[in-house]
C-alpha cells in the first residue's frame, strides 16, 4: 500500500527520533554499565555499601540505568577529597584557573550532542531545548572564567588615620544540590562560580536525573580540572542530600530546588552553621494590560509557561490579564496551546515531551482536577490528541489553559510545575498589583504594558526578585538572579555569586598618626 506524504514524513521523523533515542541509550550504557558511579577524587566509585537505585525513562518507563546510592560515608569520602584539593586549588593563579574553566567550556561545546541526547533521555525535555544546554553550560563557565582575576577583589576605605581594605577568599569546600528540571544547565550555573571563586565542590544531583552530573565531572577531569576539585555523589535527597548538608567539612550549600526542601536544608545545616544560598520555587505572575503589544505578549506568555514541559522555576504560570483584553487573549492562547506539538522528545519537531515522573504527572493532574471542581474551566489540553501513538507508560500532558481561576484555588497559589497556565482577569492597576503580590512566592514577575510610567511604578511595587518588562526571561549573567519571600535567599550572577562562595575580609592599617587611647600608667 502506498503511503501519503504526511505518513511518510511522520514515519521518517519517528525513525529519526528512534535512532536518536537508541543512540542516547548507547551513550548511557557506555557511562553507566553496570552502574552510574560517584566521582570522588577523580575516580569513578561505587557506594561503599554497594547500594543502588534505578533510573527510569520518562518516555516509556523503561530502565535507563542503575545509579549508585550514596550514604553519609560516601558523602564524607567526597568531602575529604574536596577538602584535600582545596588548599592547592585556591592557590592556583587566577589566570591558570581561568584557562581550565575555559577548557571545560570548550569541551562541553564539543560534546553538545552527547549532553543533549543524555539529558533528553533522562528528563524528557525535548531535544529542541536540550541542544542548547551545552552552550548555556559553556557560557556559565566562560563568564565566570573571565572573572577569576577579580574574584578576590575588594574595596578600599581610606581615612586620614587608617586605611581599610577588603578582599575575598574562598570559603572552602561547598556542597551543591540541584533539581531535575534542567539538571545540566543548573549544575553548571552553580558549579562554575564556585570553582572560579577557588572553592572545591561536592555535587549531589537529583535522583530523577543523575546522568549529566557524572558526564560534567568526567568532561571537566578530561581537560585538566585537578582531582578532588569537583566530586559527584549520587543518591536520594533524604539520605545523600541530608548527609551533605550536615557534613562538617562542607562550608556552604548552594541549593536549587523546592521551597520545602530548602527549609529542611536550613534546619539540617544549622548545627554546622552552614551558609546557604537558595533558589526555590515560584508562582510567577504575568500581568498583561490592554495596551500591551498583543502578539509579543502572546508569544512570551506561551513560551514562558509551556517550554521545557512547563517544568521551569520561572514559569509565568499565573496569567493576570486586563478584563477588556481577557477573552480575546485567552482565545488566542488556547489556539496556541493546542498547536504545540507534544510527543517523543527525540523528535526534532516536538515542543513538549513527557513530564519527568509519574508522581509529577499525577500532581499536575490533581491541581487541574481540583481547580475544575472548584469552578475553573479547563479550556484545552490534558490527554494529547496523538496519545494513541505515544507509549502508554510515558507521562504525557498536553498544555492546559485554565480560566475562571480564583486566587484561593491551589492552581493559583501553588507551584504546579507542568505545562499549565492559570488565568485570572483584573480590572485596573491596583487590582493587578494586589493579585500579583498575593503569593507566598516572589521569584519573577512579568509585565506587559506600553505605559512607561506604569512600568516603572509597578516594577517598584511587585514583590519579586526579578521583574521582566515586555520580555520573556533574558538572562544576563552579570545581573542578580534570585527570589524574595519563599522563592529564595541570595542571588546568583557576577559578584553576587562570589559573595556567597567567598568570605569577605577587612584589613585595617593604622598610619602611625592617630593617638591610641591609654589605660594605666607606667614609670617610663
Ligand atoms: P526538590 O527540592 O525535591 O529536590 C531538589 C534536590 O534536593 C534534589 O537533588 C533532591 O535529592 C534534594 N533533596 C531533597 N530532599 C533533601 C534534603 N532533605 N536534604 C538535602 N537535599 C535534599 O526539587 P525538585 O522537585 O528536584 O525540583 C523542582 C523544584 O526546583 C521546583 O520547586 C522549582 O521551582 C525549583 N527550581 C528553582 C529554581 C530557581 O532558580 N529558583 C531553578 C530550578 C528549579
Amino acid at each position: 500500500m502506498t503511503q501519503s506524504f504526511t505518513e511518510r514524513s511522520s514515519n521518517h521523523i519517528s525513525s529519526v527520533a528512534d535512532t536518536k533515542r537508541q543512540h542516547a541509550q548507547t551513550l548511557i550504557d557506555a557511562m553507566a554499565t553496570p552502574v552510574l558511579q560517584h566521582v570522588i577524587a577523580g575516580r569513578s566509585c561505587p557506594s561503599l555499601n554497594g547500594e543502588v537505585f534505578s533510573n527510569f525513562s520518562p518516555f516509556d518507563g523503561s530502565l535507563l540505568n542503575v545509579t549508585a546510592a550514596g550514604t553519609a560515608a560516601d558523602v564524607h569520602a567526597a568531602s575529604l577529597a574536596a577538602n584535600a584539593a582545596f588548599d592547592d586549588w585556591r592557590k592556583w593563579p587566577a589566570a591558570r584557573r581561568r584557562d581550565v574553566l575555559h577548557a571545560i567550556a570548550d569541551h562541553l561545546e564539543a560534546h553538545a550532542e552527547q549532553i543533549a541526547l543524555i539529558e533528553t533521555a533522562d528528563t524528557g525535555q525535548p531535544l529542541k531545548f536540550t541542544t542548547k544546554t551545552a552552550t548555556r553550560g559553556a557560557e556559565n563557565f566562560r563568564y565566570f572564567a573571565d572573572l577569576c582575576g577579580q574574584a578576590a577583589d575588594g574595596h578600599s576605605y581610606p581615612t586620614e588615620t587608617h586605611l581599610n581594605y577588603t578582599m575575598r577568599t574562598p570559603i572552602g569546600p561547598v556542597g551543591i544540590i540541584t533539581p531535575w528540571n534542567m539538571p545540566f544547565m543548573l549544575a553548571t550555573w552553580k558549579i562554575a562560580p564556585a570553582l572560579a571563586s577557588g572553592c572545591t565542590v561536592v555535587h549531589k544531583p537529583a535522583e530523577w536525573s543523575p546522568l549529566t552530573a557524572t558526564l560534567l565531572a568526567t568532561l571537566a577531569l578530561e581537560v585538566g580540572l585537578p582531582v578532588g576539585v569537583l566530586n559527584v555523589v549520587h543518591g536520594l535527597g533524604e539520605t545523600t542530600g541530608q548527609a551533605l548538608t550536615q557534613e562538617p567539612l562542607i562550608k556552604a550549600i548552594g541549593f536549587v530546588g523546592g521551597t520545602s526542601t530548602g527549609s529542611h536544608i536550613m534546619a539540617q545545616g544549622a548545627k554546622s552553621l552552614k551558609r546557604v544560598h537558595f533558589e526555590l520555587g515560584g508562582k510567577s505572575p504575568v500581568v498583561v494590560f490592554d495596551d500591551a503589544n498583543f502578539e509579543r505578549a502572546l508569544d512570551a506568555v506561551s513560551f514562558m509557561v509551556f517550554s521545557l514541559n512547563g517544568q521551569r522555576c520561572n514559569a509565568g504560570s499565573r496569567l493576570l490579564v486586563q478584563e477588556s483584553l481577557h477573552d480575546r487573549f485567552v482565545e488566542r492562547l488556547v489556539q496556541r496551546a493546542q498547536s504545540i506539538r507534544v510527543g517523543n522528545p527525540f523528535d526534532p519537531a516536538t515542543e513538549v515531551g513527557p513530564l519527568i515522573h509519574a508522581r509529577q504527572l499525577d500532581r499536575v493532574r490533581e491541581f487541574c482536577q481540583s481547580a475544575e471542581q472548584a469552578g475553573a474551566v479547563l479550556r484545552c489540553g490534558g490527554t494529547p490528541s496523538n496519545a494513541a501513538e505515544l507509549p502508554s507508560a510515558g507521562h504525557w500532558l498536553a498544555p492546559r489553559v485554565v480560566s475562571a481561576v480564583t486566587p484561593d484555588m491551589g492552581i493559583a497559589k501553588e507551584e504546579v510545575f507542568g505545562p499549565v497556565l492559570a488565568v485570572m482577569p483584573f480590572k485596573d492597576e491596583a487590582h493587578a498589583l494586589a493579585l500579583a503580590n498575593d503569593s507566598r512566592y516572589g521569584l519573577s514577575t512579568y509585565l506587559w504594558t506600553s505605559d512607561l510610567g506604569r512600568a516603572h511604578r509597578l516594577a517598584r511595587a511587585f514583590d519579586s526578585g526579578m521583574v521582566w518588562v515586555n520580555t520573556e526571561i533574558s538572562r544576563n549573567l552579570s545581573t542578580p538572579f534570585g527570589g524574595m519571600k519563599e522563592s529564595g535567599i541570595g542571588r546568583d550572577g557576577g559578584n553576587w555569586s562570589f559573595d556567597f562562595y567567598m568570605e569577605t575580609r577587612n584589613v585595617c592599617i593604622g598610619l602611625d598618626t592617630h593617638p591610641i587611647p591609654r589605660i594605666g600608667k607606667d614609670s617610663v
